[in-house]
């Protein structure tokens, strides 16, 4: 018979999931089985295969640093890693550690309940099996929960609809004519690969992006050997960090130096290229001061006025609001615009007034033909993952509900009322490059797990008190940057229906690993364990 009781259950096998599973089955010793809806392990790396996908932090920090065999033997040759190489890494550790017995794919759970007589979660998939577990482990992915806005009559278009976060094997645009809806991080990666190959490529862009090179380039040998001899090093520096991807960030404020000087540096990150760089390692406070905010900004704007031939079309890609988003950065996307085959619709200026059979029709009249329509419009962040699911916790009190005015949790890892359940990337986890914060949050899940263990407690859960203070601090600090002003998936709100809240603890990833030593040490201060 198959088995359906088990010490951990873990739902997703991204990245966090992936090394929750070694984590608790490898070192606590834990029975444990992985829930995945996908047919693969890889997450986000699993869904979105479009064209132009790559982790836009460098590959050698966009890694696990627990694995310092494999840090040794992994190969890379450039600077980012695409799609593919991401996922190759996550089989390569998969593989190493023996995990891929232990997870269930095709698999989407759609509940689970807390029994507190029993201190045990029942989980539920969407053919109605049911298994149980002592400890909840929700590893959902930041970016799960996909945006589809409404377009009329898109039913009626003949051509192919294609999310970018689900992006089927086997689809090419090669020489077809494609439109892609969005300019975030993704939008703005896809657009430099498919101008390149599409016979025409319509960009239907709402608000202007700053986006500044990737750049990406070859890496030689001796840089390799270069890092791989100093990984330590570069896991110390990136655990002391704010963003934590792997350089020094600055903290000198940009209206402290001449303007020759803050050109300077700008046009030096411009070169170097990384869009958290140009952001953090510049200056300390352009996430934070409005004038270094604006110098930064000018500088880009006038990138972009120096790069697009088109003044029109320069226009209509200048940003006129704060630099104030996550960082965009890539290789070459203001230069697509210079190419025959690409076109920029403002829909700001012409919106989409519905869809029709050969494309989309826009405000001026225009019938814009496509083959294929792209969506590259983003997720329901961080808790869109949550709100697919019920999750109901003590005297069946369910998370959405908790959630509905805002969502809230202890170290972006715990939820007051939901004992044994543990978030890998919660709301209100570290505004930092995704995997470092993942691993230290899993290991926290992982010491939180041998805690109650080791004092034969069945549960550990967080206070209302410790969640509300966690939020509130995760709140001030918001308040004290630039980042809220502006509309972006970081604050939620860009999903129907959802309350535009602070969704990160923006002082970073060293603050953050700082305070969960200091929560240990106070012994695990705002967790009751029963
Ligand atoms: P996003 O940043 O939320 O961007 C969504 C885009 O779609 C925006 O340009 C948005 O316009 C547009 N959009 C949304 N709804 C629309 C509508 N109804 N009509 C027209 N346009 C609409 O999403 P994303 O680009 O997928 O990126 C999300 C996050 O995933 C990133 O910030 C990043 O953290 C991660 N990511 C990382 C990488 C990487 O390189 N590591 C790559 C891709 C994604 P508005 O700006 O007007 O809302």
């Amino acid at each position: 018979m198959m088995k359906t009781d088990f010490d951990a259950i873990v739902i997703g096998a991204g990245f966090g999931g992936v090394y929750a599973l070694h984590k608790l089955r490898n070192e606590l010793g834990l029975t444990v089985r992985v829930f995945e809806k996908g047919g693969g392990v890889g997450g986000t790396w699993y869904w979105n295969r479009y064209p132009g996908a790559m982790s836009d932090v460098d590959g050698h920090v966009y890694k696990y640093s627990f694995d310092k065999e494999l840090l040794q033997d992994w190969e890379w040759s450039t600077r980012y890693a695409s799609q593919a190489e991401n996922l190759a890494y996550l089989h390569a550790v998969v593989e190493r550690h023996n995990l891929i017995g232990d997870i269930q794919f095709d698999t989407e759970i759609e509940s689970a309940a807390y029994d507190e007589r029993r201190a045990a979660w029942t989980v539920a998939d969407s053919r109605g099996a049911r298994f149980t577990a002592r400890y909840l482990v929700t590893a959902l992915g930041p970016h799960s929960s996909r945006n589809f806005p409404d377009i009329a009559g898109l039913d009626r278009f003949e051509g192919t609809v294609v999310h970018t976060g689900a992006w089927p094997d086997g689809l090419s645009i090669a020489g077809r004519r494609v439109g892609v809806i969005g300019t975030g991080s993704t939008g703005t990666q896809f657009v430099c690969a498919a101008a390149q190959t599409t016979a025409h490529l319509t960009v239907f862009q709402r608000t202007p992006q700053y986006v500044v090179p990737s750049g990406d380039r070859a890496v030689a040998a001796e840089e390799v050997a270069a890092i791989r001899a100093g990984y330590d090093g570069i896991w110390e520096q990136i655990h002391d960090s704010r963003v934590g991807c792997g350089f020094a960030e600055s903290d000198v404020p940009a209206m402290s130096v001449s303007a020759e000087e803050r050109h300077r540096v700008f046009q030096e990150a411009w070169d170097a290229g990384n869009g958290f760089h140009f952001m953090f390692g510049t200056f300390g406070d352009i996430a934070v001061d409005p004038d270094a905010n604006a110098a930064a900004a000018d500088f880009i704007r006038a990138k972009i006025r120096e790069i697009v031939r088109d003044p029109e079309t320069a226009r209509r890609l200048t940003p006129t609001e704060l630099f104030a988003k996550r960082p965009v950065c890539n290789q070459g996307y203001y230069e697509s615009f210079n190419r025959d085959n690409v076109r920029l619709v403002s829909l700001r200026e012409t919106p989409v007034v519905e869809a029709v059979p050969r494309g989309l029709l826009t405000a001026d009249g225009a019938e814009h033909d496509l083959d294929v329509l792209v969506f590259a419009t983003g997720f329901d962040a961080i808790v869109g993952g949550y709100r697919r699911m019920t999750i109901r916790g003590r005297a069946g009190l369910d998370l959405a509900a908790r959630w509905k005015d805002g969502a809230r949790s202890y170290l972006g890892v715990s939820v007051s009322g939901f004992p044994n359940l543990f978030l890998v990337f919660g709301p209100h986890s570290p505004f930092s490059n995704l995997l470092p914060s993942i691993e230290t949050q899993v290991d926290w899940i992982t010491e939180l797990i041998a805690a109650a263990e080791g004092s034969g407690r069945t549960s550990v859960e967080a206070t209302r008190a410790a969640e509300d203070a966690w939020v509130s601090t995760c709140e001030q600090a918001s308040a004290q940057t630039l980042l809220p002003r502006v509309q972006s998936w970081i604050f939620g709100g860009n999903a129907p229906g959802e309350r535009r809240t602070t969704l990160f603890y923006f002082p970073g990833l060293g603050p953050f690993r700082a305070k969960l030593r200091e929560v240990a040490a106070a012994g695990y201060q705002g967790y009751s364990f029963d």
